[in-house]
């Protein structure tokens, strides 16, 4: 198995090969072109699986078959402030040799909002943020999200167990009802379950 067979554009597999990927892992082999069709995942699999990779690189391509817009057409959510760094810089790293730029903008809690206000100045196509501090920033009217045509839910067992379920139903409420949804999680108890069955629609499902 080759990225070559994947689906993706020459831009994001020259970003593969510099991040010095051979190979797509399974995650990826699976999620990449499934993703692509525009459907909805929910998939299972675990940190260090290359499952970063496997949302990143279909989302970055989908971007750039749609309009660009002042609103961001893409949300990333994650339970903690060190993910949601990792993540950016993870979609950074994939996105340099697009030829559109996209801006990315992370958002979490536990600074000061207000550097993160002014760099919402002039828009974001991508959004990676958690949960709490996304909706203060809502709060701020600094950003709107209802030309998400995306959202990714990633480490979903964590976001509900660090406690962001209300948080996550507020930010869902706010999202257009017709959108993809890719939901990863490395477990997959009740509270996952019903997230998924509310949210998504006609999943692929990926185990790995
Ligand atoms: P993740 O599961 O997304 O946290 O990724 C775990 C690690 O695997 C990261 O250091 C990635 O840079 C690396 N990685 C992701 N995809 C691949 C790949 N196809 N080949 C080699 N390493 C990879």
């Amino acid at each position: 198995m080759s990225f070559q067979t994947l689906g993706l554009s020459p831009a994001l597999l020259r970003a593969v090969r510099e991040q010095g990927y051979h190979a797509p892992t399974a995650i990826q082999a699976a999620a990449i072109p499934a993703v692509l069709t525009g459907g909805d995942l929910l998939a299972l699999a675990q940190t260090g699986s290359g499952k970063t990779a496997a949302f990143a690189l279909p989302l970055l391509q989908r971007l750039l078959q749609s309009a660009p817009a002042r609103q961001p057409r893409a949300l990333l959510l994650l339970p903690t402030r060190e993910l949601a760094v990792q993540v950016g810089e993870v979609l950074r790293e994939l996105a340099r040799h697009l030829p559109e730029r996209l801006k990315i903008a992370v958002l979490f809690g536990g600074v000061s909002i207000n550097p993160q206000l002014m760099g919402l100045r002039g828009g974001a196509d991508i959004v990676v943020a958690t949960p709490g501090r996304l909706l203060d920033v809502v709060d701020h009217n600094a950003l709107r999200l209802d030309g998400v045509s995306t959202l990714v839910l990633d480490e979903a067992d964590r976001l509900l167990s660090l406690g962001f379920a209300e948080e996550l139903q507020r930010v869902l409420g706010l999202l257009p009802a017709q959108r993809q949804t890719l939901l990863f999680s490395a477990t997959f108890p009740k509270p996952v379950e019903a997230l998924a069955a509310a949210h998504l629609r006609e999943p692929r499902r990926i185990e790995i």
